[in-house]
C-alpha cells in the first residue's frame, strides 16, 4: 500500500497533506513515510521469521550509503536491523542513532587505516574485505589493537545483474570484491593471517535488480565455494548476499522481497539437507533501496514556466545537487502535482536552477500545473539526500518524516552560513 496518496484532491504523506509541510517548513524538502519505512524492512523481516530464522541465523543489515538519516537509522534500529556502512562516517552515524555494532557490517574497497581502527574499537560483527591489501593491512591494525578482526570476502560471483551498468557491481571488470576464481587463494590467506578470523562470505552484484535470477545464481555459486572451503578446513559461518532488489520507479515490477527470500531461504536449506549440516548457516542481506526508496518524495515548488521554442520547462526549486539521481543515470522519477487541477495538461520537463543543461529532474511530463504549485518528486527516499551536495552553493533540502498525523523536522535546511561555516580567509 502507498502511504503518498491523495485525499480529497490532495496529495498526503499518511495523513498529513504536503501542503501543510510545503507551509510549515518551506521547499525543496526531502519527505518520508515512517509507516513505509516499517512496512518495508518488515517484508524482510518476516520472511526470516516465516522460514524459521532468528536473530541468530538471519539479520538484515540495512545499507546506510542508501538514506542515512539519524531518525530513519533510528526506527529501523529499534525494529532490530543491523546495518551495512561503507565509511567510518558511517558507523558514527549509527551509533549516533542507536544502532548495534555487534550488527554492523562493513563494506568498500577503501577502507583507510582509522576506519579500520574505529570499526575494530567498537567490535562490529564483521569486514566485508575486497582485496589481499586490504586483508594485510587488516591484520596489521588488529595486531596493534589487540584485536581479532572477522572477515567476509566479498566475492565477485560474475553473474550479469542486468541493470544500469553504473549501479551493476558483479562483472568481472569492475572495481569491486575479489574475482571468484582467486577466492580460495585469498581464503587461503586470511586463514592463515594471526588477527584475521574468517567467519563469512558475501557479494553484492548490483542495484535495481527487477529479477531474483542473478541473486539466485550468485548464492549457488557462494554455495559452491563455501564447500569448497569447506573441504580446506575453512569454516564459513554466514552467508551475505548483499542488496540490490528494485523499486518501481515507472512501471517497473520488482520481485517481491518475500518470494525472493523464500528462494534464497529454499535454496540454503535443501543445500543443508544434502550436506547434512545440522547447524544453519547465518544468511546475511544488505537493502537499501528497496527499504527507503519508496518511502520518500522530494517536494518541490513550481518557480517559473517558460514556455520555449520546442518544448515547455517547468522551473523548480529542487535541483540536481538535491537529487543527482537523473543527471548521473538518466533516472526516471514519478512526478505528482500536489493539487489536482482541472486544467488542460501540458508537457514539461522539470528542471533546476542550477547552472547545467544536466540539472532535470524529469523530462516530457503531462503535468497540469501554473507557477506557484507544488510538485512531489517520486521515489526519491533512496540515494536521494544521501547523494545530494551544495553545488551552486545551495544549502542542502530540509528533511521530514511523517508519523500518522505529525511531521517531524528530522533535519533542518542548510543556510548559506552552514555552508562556509568551515571555510577561512587568507591571514
Ligand atoms: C549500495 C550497497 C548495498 C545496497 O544496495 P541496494 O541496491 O540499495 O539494495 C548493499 N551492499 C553494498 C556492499 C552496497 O555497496
Amino acid at each position: 500500500m502507498s502511504h503518498f496518496s491523495y485525499k480529497d484532491g490532495v496529495l498526503c504523506a499518511e495523513n498529513v497533506p504536503l501542503t501543510q509541510i510545503a507551509q510549515q517548513f518551506g521547499t525543496p524538502t526531502y519527505i518520508y513515510s515512517k509507516a513505509a519505512l516499517v512496512e518495508n524492512f518488515s517484508s524482510y523481516a518476516d520472511a526470516c521469521k516465516k522460514h524459521g530464522r532468528n536473530e541468530e541465523t538471519a539479520l538484515v543489515c540495512y545499507s546506510v550509503k542508501s538514506n542515512s538519516n539519524l531518525a530513519v537509522l533510528n526506527v529501523l534500529g529499534k525494529l532490530g536491523s543491523g546495518f551495512d556502512i561503507v565509511s567510518g562516517g558511517e558507523l558514527l552515524r549509527v551509533l549516533a542513532a542507536g544502532g548495534s555494532p555487534r550488527k554492523v557490517i562493513f563494506s568498500g574497497v577503501g577502507k583507510s587505516r582509522e576506519e579500520m581502527q574505529l570499526a575494530l574499537s567498537h567490535d562490529i560483527l564483521c569486514f566485508n574485505v575486497e582485496s589481499i591489501p586490504e586483508l594485510h593491512r587488516l591484520n596489521a591494525v588488529a595486531g596493534e589493537m589487540g584485536k581479532l578482526a572477522s572477515v567476509s570476502l566479498r566475492v565477485n560471483p560474475n553473474v550479469d545483474a542486468k541493470t544500469h551498468p553504473y549501479i551493476s557491481t558483479g562483472l568481472k571488470d569492475n572495481k569491486f570484491g575479489v574475482a571468484y576464481e582467486d577466492a580460495l587463494t585469498t581464503y587461503r590467506v586470511a586463514a592463515a593471517l594471526p588477527n584475521i578470523s574468517v567467519t563469512g562470505i558475501d557479494c553484492h552484484i548490483g542495484s535495481q535488480l527487477l529479477d531474483d535470477a542473478p541473486l539466485l545464481e550468485a548464492v549457488d555459486k557462494l554455495i559452491e565455494l563455501i564447500d569448497t572451503l569447506a573441504n580446506e578446513g575453512i569454516a564459513i559461518h554466514h552467508l551475505d548476499i548483499g542488496g540490490g532488489i528494485g523499486i518501481n520507479y515507472d512501471n517497473d515490477k520488482p520481485v517481491a522481497v518475500g518470494d525472493y527470500l523464500s528462494r534464497v531461504f529454499a535454496k540454503i536449506d535443501a543445500w543443508r539437507a544434502k550436506n547434512h549440516q545440522d547447524t544453519p548457516i547465518k544468511v546475511l542481506f544488505e537493502p537499501g533501496r528497496s527499504i527507503v526508496g519508496n518511502a520518500g518524495v522530494l517536494l518541490t515548488e513550481v518557480q517559473y514556466i517558460k514556455h520555449g521554442e520546442t518544448k515547455n520547462f517547468a522551473i523548480v526549486d529542487a535541483a540536481m545537487n538535491d537529487l543527482m539521481r537523473p543527471a548521473m543515470y538518466e533516472a526516471w522519477h514519478g512526478v505528482q502535482p500536489v493539487l489536482q487541477r482541472e486544467l488542460a495538461a501540458q508537457t514539461y520537463d522539470v528542471v533546476g536552477p542550477v547552472c547545467e543543461s544536466g540539472d532535470w529532474l524529469a523530462r516530457s511530463r503531462e503535468l497540469t500545473i501554473q507557477q506557484g504549485d507544488l510538485l512531489a518528486i517520486m521515489s526519491a527516499g533512496a540515494y536521494g539526500m544521501t547523494m545530494s551536495s551544495n553545488y551552486n552553493t545551495r544549502g542542502r533540502a530540509a528533511e521530514i518524516m511523517v508519523d500518522g498525523a505529525s511531521a517531524h523536522l528530522i533535519r533542518k535546511r542548510e543556510s548559506a552560513a552552514d555552508l562556509f561555516a568551515l571555510e577561512s580567509l587568507l591571514p
